[in-house]
Parts: C-alpha cells; structure tokens; sequence
C-alpha cells in the first residue's frame, strides 16, 4: 500500500450533541506522540495496539476527563496511517475540550471527509467505495444500506476491474498486432476476446439500466395524496404514519415549514410530497381541493388518488383523473369509505388499478401497501435479484461513456476501419471506468464527493 505523507489530522467523529461516548479520532504521522502526551494509562496497563485502553486525558498533569484510547498503527486502519481513537465522555464541552488538547499538541483539524479521502489516497479503498461510505451514512432504507455495504465491501469495484481487465487484455493484442504488421495478424481482435467485449459491453449495459432503481432506492419516490375535499386524505396519511411497521422518518424539507416525510413499503422509501399542506388545511377553513391536488401531481412520481366511495363520482374526481393522465402519471386509485353504504360509480376509470379500503377503519390498507409495492416493483423496476444496482449517478454517466466507446469498437470491426481507431476507443473505455474507481479523476470531483462528508468521517 502506498503511503503518502500528509499533517497529522484530528476531529470528533461521533455525532454533536450529548452522548453515552465521544470520539476524537486522529490519524497522521505524529498521532502516536500526540496520545503520549495527553494520554495516561491506568497503572499496570500497557497500551498495545488495536487494543482498548483504560486511563486518563490530561493537559500538563490536570486531568480532563477519563478515557478508553486505542492505537491502530498504518496500513491497518481506517485511513492507513497511524490512527488514534479516543473514547470520552460525550458532552458537547468535554469532546470539544479533548479535540482542543490534540490540536495544541500537534494535530490539524480535519476537514470533511478527510479522513475518508485519505483511505482513498492512500489505496486502502477505491473511489466508489469511498462514496459508499457517505452512502452508508445517509442511508434512508434497508435496500439503499445493503447496496451501499455491497459497494463499500467493493463489489462494484470487483466488476469494473473484471472490465478492466477484459480491456486490457484487448489492448495487449491490439497493440502486438499494430507494431508487428509483418507478423499478418489479420484477426483484429479474436474470437474468445471479442466474445468477452460482448459480456462486459452487457454487464455495464445492465448496470446503467438498475441505475432507474437504484435511484429510487436511494432517494425515494415522490407520492401524492390527492383527491377532492373529504375523500379522506389525512385520514389515510395518518393511518399510514401510524402504521408501527411503516417506519416514519422526518426530515427538513428545503423551505421553511414544509416537512418531507417518508415510509418504507418493504425497503422502497415513499417520499410524501407536501403532507403539511394535507395536515394544515384541515384546520382551517379551505381544504386541500383540485387545484392543490394539480400543483402536487405534478412534483410527484406516483400519484394515490382517493375517491370518497359513500358519494357520487363528481366533476373535481373526473377533473383530477384526467390531469393526472394528461401528465403521464403513474396512479394508484384508493376507493375509500368502503364501510359505508356504496354509492360511486367508477365506471370513468375502466380497467384502472383501483383498491378498496377504509382509511378509518383500517380496512384494506396492508393490501394496499402490497399492491404499492407490487406496483413499484413492476412497473419502475424490475427485481434484479443478486445483480449488483447502480445508486450514484457518477457512476451511471462513466459508464455510459464506457459503452459508447466499446459501440465504437464493434464498429470499427465491424466497418473494417484502421485499427489505431480501435486503440483510441479501448484507452477511452478504461479512462472512464478509471474514473469510478478514482484513478482517473480531478481534483474538483474528489473535492465535491469528499465535500458531501460530515467532519470527522
Ligand atoms: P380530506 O379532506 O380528504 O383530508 O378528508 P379527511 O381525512 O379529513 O376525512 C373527511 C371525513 O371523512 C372525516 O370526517 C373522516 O373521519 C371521514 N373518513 C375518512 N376516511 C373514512 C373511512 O374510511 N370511512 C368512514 N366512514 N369515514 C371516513
Ligand atoms: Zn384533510
């Protein structure tokens, strides 16, 4: 493993706020001397390596706080180099005060990601896996966490450098053929390897396709609730975030007081568009109509219509259906109030997929989340079972360059064109799967991938 020469870096890496244990990790040449100095160690106790440590912090002599410390000499750690984790107490103010003492004595604040940059820097973890930790952090479902493991324990990295070395391969022969043209080599690239061109040509061809599931995996899919006044929209919403095996996460949306929440059907994040607006409005007078179910439709991947099965079918449900197949949208019909006595008639939505269930009363709404996922799988995914899913767009976007590069190949081949073209294409299709793995991307990119980290990862 190469070892590149950096300052000594230190940061908290356990979360602000109040906490069982704090954790101010360093990583860097002088984090051994660094602990010497601020670290005592329990009498009796000899520190050793990767071994957890009982004793004290102090700052000349004052102690600070009692700690468990542990060394973990380079290669084998997170960054490669030397690093030190020092478990506190996890009060804001004591991990602050420890972080401080390392600083005095030697260390640098980390920047964002830095820690993680330098794993990569120094060869221990590739570039996709580097970005499957920041994956793995954020991770909002089950799915997306697997697949993120899945790549950090480098899974992706094992197929891009199986391409590679397809293609490299491929460069061998070309490259015999083209300096010794005496030999009459007239097979520009033979059988067996161009039959591998073929599959690696498939596999990523595959890859770019899982990537429209990997990103709904990943970021979710934007649902509406809509339908007409008092069809029973928050009655369903709250249903649905009450459900104990739903689990309910809250997060800041991008303005002010709307709130994005999320439910997982089976591992696929249901993003709710503008439920605020759903909760909001019922308290005062206006309520969430047409016009409010239009500008949602439109934010929205997947739409859940209500309709109120205890009323007649109205002009605003007909209105509402026909916006949302002016749009293309992709709809599920709720018929609500199916304890009530039945007066709809939905003749208007034909052969629709349309489910029964009471929002109050809690009918149907289990069935409902099946045929929801039932719904998603079929129509925006299909299960790719073991084969590995593209989440991150990057990756997406080299490998499209990749396949326009082997498309050129077959051409050329196919075209009998000069073989130098072949040459050409062959180094393209390995500089963008280079960029994946990091070995061939600029410093901009890296600065941008290891922005998105927290400090102290
Ligand atoms: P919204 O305006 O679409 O959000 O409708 P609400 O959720 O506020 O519901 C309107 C009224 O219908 C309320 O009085 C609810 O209690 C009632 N309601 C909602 N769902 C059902 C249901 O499944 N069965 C019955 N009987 N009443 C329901
Ligand atoms: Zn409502």
């Amino acid at each position: 493993m190469k070892h590149i020469l950096f300052d000594t870096i230190a940061a908290i890496a356990t979360a602000k706020g109040e906490g069982g244990i704090g954790i101010i990790r360093i990583s860097g040449d002088k984090s051994f001397e660094i602990l010497d100095k601020i670290f005592k160690l329990n009498k009796g106790n000899e520190i050793g390596n990767y071994k957890l440590r009982y004793g004290f912090i102090h700052d000349n002599n004052k102690i600070i706080d009692e700690a468990m410390v542990v060394k973990m000499p380079g290669p084998r750690s997170y960054t490669a180099e030397d690093v030190v984790e020092i478990n506190c107490h996890g009060g804001y103010l004591i991990t602050q005060r420890v972080l401080e003492l390392v600083l005095k004595n030697g260390a640098t604040l980390a920047s964002k990601g830095e820690f993680t940059k330098r794993a990569f820097m120094n060869g221990r973890i590739d570039l996709s896996q580097a970005e499957a930790v920041i994956d793995i952090i954020e991770g909002k479902s089950e799915s997306s966490l697997d697949i993120s493991i899945k790549n950090l324990r480098g899974d992706l990295s094992n197929m891009i450098k199986e391409f590679k070395k397809t293609l490299l391969d491929i460069t061998a022969h070309v490259n015999v053929v083209l300096d010794y043209p005496e030999e009459g080599i007239d097979d520009p690239i033979p059988d067996n390897l161009l039959s591998d061109l073929h599959k690696v040509y498939d596999k990523a061809n595959e890859l770019i396709i899982s990537y429209d599931k990997g990103k709904l995996i990943k970021m979710g899919i934007k649902t509406a609730i809509v339908g007409r006044p008092n069809v029973g929209k928050s009655t369903l919403l709250n249903s649905l975030l009450r459900e104990e095996r739903a689990i309910v996460t809250n997060v800041a949306g991008t303005t002010r007081d709307t709130i994005e929440e999320t439910i997982n059907i089976k591992g696929i994040p249901l993003i709710l568009v503008d439920t605020a607006g759903i909760r909001k409005t019922d308290d005062i007078v206006e309520s969430i109509g047409v016009k409010k179910s239009k500008e949602i439709i439109e934010k929205a991947d997947l739409v859940l219509m209500i309709l109120d099965s205890s009323s007649e079918f109205t002009k605003e449900d007909k209105e509402i259906i026909d916006f949302i197949s002016e749009n293309n949208k992709k709809v599920i019909y709720l018929l609500n109030k199916i304890d009530l006595e039945r007066k709809i008639d939905i003749s208007y939505l034909k052969d629709s997929d349309i489910i029964e269930i009471s929002a109050m009363k809690n009918i149907g709404i289990s069935d409902m989340e099946d045929k929801l996922y039932e719904f998603i799988t079929e129509n925006q995914v299909q299960d790719t079972g073991e084969k590995h899913i593209l989440t991150n767009i990057r990756h997406k976007t080299a490998l499209e360059k990749t396949k326009v590069a082997i498309e050129n190949i077959f051409n050329t081949i196919e075209l009998s064109l000069p073989l130098d073209l072949i040459s050409v294409d062959l180094k393209e299709a390995l500089d963008s799967l280079g960029e994946i793995t990091g070995e061939i991307t600029s410093e901009d990119i890296l600065d941008h991938i290891f922005g998105n980290f927290c400090v102290g990862k």
